[in-house]
This record gives C-alpha cells, sequence and structure tokens, in this order.
C-alpha cells in the first residue's frame, strides 16, 4: 500500500471508501458537512484538503496505530481478548425477551443504566421501519426495548453520537457492533490527546461475524418479493444454514450461501467478533435458545452486571468450560481470517 501521510478525508478516501472497505459504523457521518448517510450508505458530499480529521483517526478501518486494550488485573484468551467474568445470562423478564434477539441481557442492561443515572442517554440502532436502520438517540428507559432484536445489515447508527455531542449531552452509553466499539475506542483516545472530555460513558459491544449491505438486501428481498419492512432477522444455528425473517405477512427462510454474498465487503478483513472494545461484549449462547454468552471486560461493565444481577433485572450462571474453548476458537479464527484477507488485498496491491 502507498505511504499516505495525510490523516485527514484524503487518507481516509485513500486507505478505506475507494477500497470498498466501509463497514458503515457512522464514526465519520455528521462530524462535518462532508459525510453523510443515504439508504445504507455512507456518502461524501465534498472533498475536505485538511491535513488532519476525526474522520480518519476515528475510523476503524484506517491503518493507524493499533490499540491494545490494558489487560492488567484481566484473563486474556487470544480470540476473545481480556475479560474479568464471561457468564451465561437472560433477561428475568419473559416478555423482554420474547422481543429480543436472544436473552434481552442488552436492553436489560441499558435500561439499568438510564434508570440508575449511569448514564443519561442511549446510542442504539432502530428498526428501520421506513427504510434503512440508523442510530437513534434514547433518553428514556421505557423506550429501549422497543428496538430490541438485532438488524443484520449495517447502521451508520454512530452518526447519532456526533449529533447527540454537538447538542453537548454528556453521560452517554451505545450500543453497537465490534468496530462500532473499535471506533468509540479511538474517539475516546484522540478526545483524550486534545485534553477533551469523552461523553461515552458506557459501552455494550455485539459480538458479530458480518453484517449486510442494505442496499443489497433490500434489492435481494425485493427480488424474491418480499414486501413490507422486517420485524424480525436471524440465523438459527447450523446445521440449518437459513437465514429467517418475519415481516407482517409471516416468516420466511432464505439459503444462507445466498445471503453471505450480500456481506459488505469491509467485514471481509475484520479481526474482532467479541467485541474487545466493549465494558461488556454480548453474543448469543450457542446450543442454549434464549440466552447470551456476557463478557465482562471492564469494571465499569462489572459494576452495572452484578447490580443487574442483584436487582433481579437478569440471571447469570457460570459460563461451562468447554463453550468457553469453543468461542476463543471461533473468534481466533475470525481473527486470522480477517488478518488473512487484509494481507492478501495488500500483495495485491504490490503487485505480488
Ligand atoms: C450485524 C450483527 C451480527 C451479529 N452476529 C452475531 C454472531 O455471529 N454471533 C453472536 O453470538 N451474536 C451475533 N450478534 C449479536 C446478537 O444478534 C445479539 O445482538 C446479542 O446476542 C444480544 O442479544 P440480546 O437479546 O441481549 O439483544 P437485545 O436485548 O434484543 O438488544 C439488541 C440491541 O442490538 C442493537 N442493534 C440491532 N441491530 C443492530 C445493528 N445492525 N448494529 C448495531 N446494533 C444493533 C439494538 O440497538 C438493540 O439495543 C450480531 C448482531 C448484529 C447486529
Ligand atoms: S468505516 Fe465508519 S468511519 Fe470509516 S469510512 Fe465507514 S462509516 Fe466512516
Ligand atoms: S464483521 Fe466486523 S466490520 Fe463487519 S459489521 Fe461486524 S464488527 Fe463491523
Amino acid at each position: 500500500m502507498k505511504e499516505s501521510f495525510s490523516q485527514g478525508q484524503d487518507a481516509l478516501l485513500e486507505t478505506v471508501i475507494n477500497k470498498g472497505l466501509c463497514v458503515t459504523c457512522g464514526a465519520c457521518v455528521d462530524l462535518c458537512p462532508y459525510f453523510t448517510y443515504v439508504d445504507g450508505r455512507v456518502i461524501v458530499m465534498d472533498r475536505c484538503r485538511a491535513g488532519e480529521g476525526r474522520c480518519f483517526r476515528w475510523c476503524p478501518q484506517a491503518p493507524w496505530k493499533t490499540e491494545t486494550p490494558d489487560t492488567r488485573g484481566r484473563e486474556e484468551r487470544e480470540g476473545i481478548g481480556p475479560f474479568i467474568a464471561v457468564f451465561a445470562s437472560r433477561s428475568r423478564d419473559p416478555e423482554k425477551r420474547a422481543s429480543a434477539q436472544n436473552g434481552g441481557v442488552v436492553t436489560a442492561l441499558m435500561e439499568l443504566a438510564l434508570e440508575c443515572g449511569v448514564v443519561e442517554s442511549v446510542i442504539v440502532t432502530g428498526r428501520g421501519d421506513g427504510g434503512s436502520p440508523m442510530g437513534e438517540r434514547i433518553d428514556s428507559s421505557g423506550r429501549i426495548s422497543a428496538v430490541s432484536g438485532s438488524r443484520y445489515t449495517a447502521s451508520a447508527a454512530l452518526a447519532a453520537l456526533n449529533r447527540a455531542e454537538k447538542e453537548g449531552v454528556q453521560g452517554i452509553g451505545v450500543i453497537g457492533v465490534p468496530c462500532q466499539m473499535a471506533a468509540l475506542e479511538r474517539r475516546g483516545r484522540y478526545l483524550a490527546e486534545k485534553g477533551l472530555k469523552d461523553p461515552v460513558l458506557l459501552r455494550i459491544g455485539l459480538f458479530c461475524t458480518w453484517a449486510l449491505d442494505y442496499r443489497r438486501l433490500s434489492a435481494y428481498l425485493a427480488q424474491k418479493g418480499l414486501k413490507g419492512p422486517l420485524k424480525k432477522a436471524d440465523i438459527p444455528p447450523p446445521p440449518t444454514e437459513v437465514f429467517r425473517v418475519s415481516t407482517a405477512a409471516g416468516a420466511f427462510e432464505y439459503p444462507l450461501p445466498e445471503i453471505r454474498a450480500l456481506i459488505q465487503k469491509g467485514c471481509s478483513v475484520c479481526r474482532d467478533m467479541t467485541a474487545l472494545h466493549g465494558d461488556i461484549s454480548v453474543g448469543a449462547f450457542e446450543g442454549r435458545e434464549g440466552w447470551n454468552t456476557v463478557i465482562i471486560r471492564t469494571e465499569s461493565g462489572k459494576a452495572l452486571f452484578d447490580q443487574a444481577v442483584e436487582k433481579g433485572k437478569v440471571e447469570s450462571e457460570p459460563f461451562p468450560e468447554e463453550n468457553l474453548h469453543g468461542l476463543n476458537r471461533a473468534a481466533l479464527g475470525k481473527k486470522k481470517r480477517g488478518a488473512e484477507a487484509y494481507r492478501q488485498m495488500i500483495g495485491e496491491e504490490n503487485g505480488e
């Protein structure tokens, strides 16, 4: 790859956007007038000649110094990274579980964080009923469950954080996929370097293997005759190999290999499956429907989770060691595949 001396929009275009590696996290969107988000895509509105820009510095896909989380006092496994503890957990509220993606732990934790004043606002990914899923800011705990469930397309949700920051909002919690957690980490470091206060106080990361390109998924579903907004999407555990969606008209299944062809290109170089930069990382508990795997990574994450258990918001059990091995293996596999895909891409650019 050609050495890029700029750390501004030029560098972002050269190293990320023009290579098709943008993963639509939203960290550069609505920061300035030059980037916007339309119908599932990040659009560059105009050129900016600044030699340094937050867009480049915050982008999780941009080449920058690798941040290594501080592992003091925490156990570390190569794939899932540093942690304090890992649990099997689920919300104690059956109604909330019914509308959640898995066990509803993410919804329960952010509701509690708002109720107890740990945060004053939360950035979430909305349902996208009128189009592509997008970031939203929620200020009341009663509204968090309205966005529960996973949208399998990328959402540029961090644009809502940029807008909140412009309005001077403090005490923010963010829910997002690993690339969004990585963007928050870069953002936090940048703000610290500049002597500025980071309004983000709590990060709940979701496990992620890939996310789909919204426009390509919409075109695919339209071609299959599917109409109306998706109420739920899910990938049942192997060996089913289907992508299951439900709309007002019912439930439908599509072959997973066809769906995998719609993955964002940038996800192929992603090395993080378990949100290394979350205070808490949450995924499905493979093989135990309606439960979550919860990785507690920081003291603030631990304080919130302990409180959720004490107040009866979630139930938790020790995470079986064999499942932890399996999770670590899967995360390591993604790390290796992502690193190999990146090496290959750079090699091809250099004519190797
Ligand atoms: C694109 C994607 C891929 C995933 N891949 C895996 C995987 O391979 N393995 C695995 O174990 N888990 C995966 N997950 C996580 C899983 O789907 C659940 O989000 C997680 O287990 C938490 O479940 P829950 O019941 O606690 O969530 P809920 O309580 O239902 O809360 C879900 C939260 O997810 C947020 N959200 C929804 N869609 C998006 C989106 N597109 N981007 C960012 N945030 C969003 C919402 O803001 C909501 O607050 C993925 C999630 C996404 C969004
Ligand atoms: S990955 Fe995120 S920060 Fe980077 S270009 Fe895409 S939306 Fe912007
Ligand atoms: S695979 Fe990685 S880059 Fe793609 S959406 Fe998930 S976390 Fe982001």
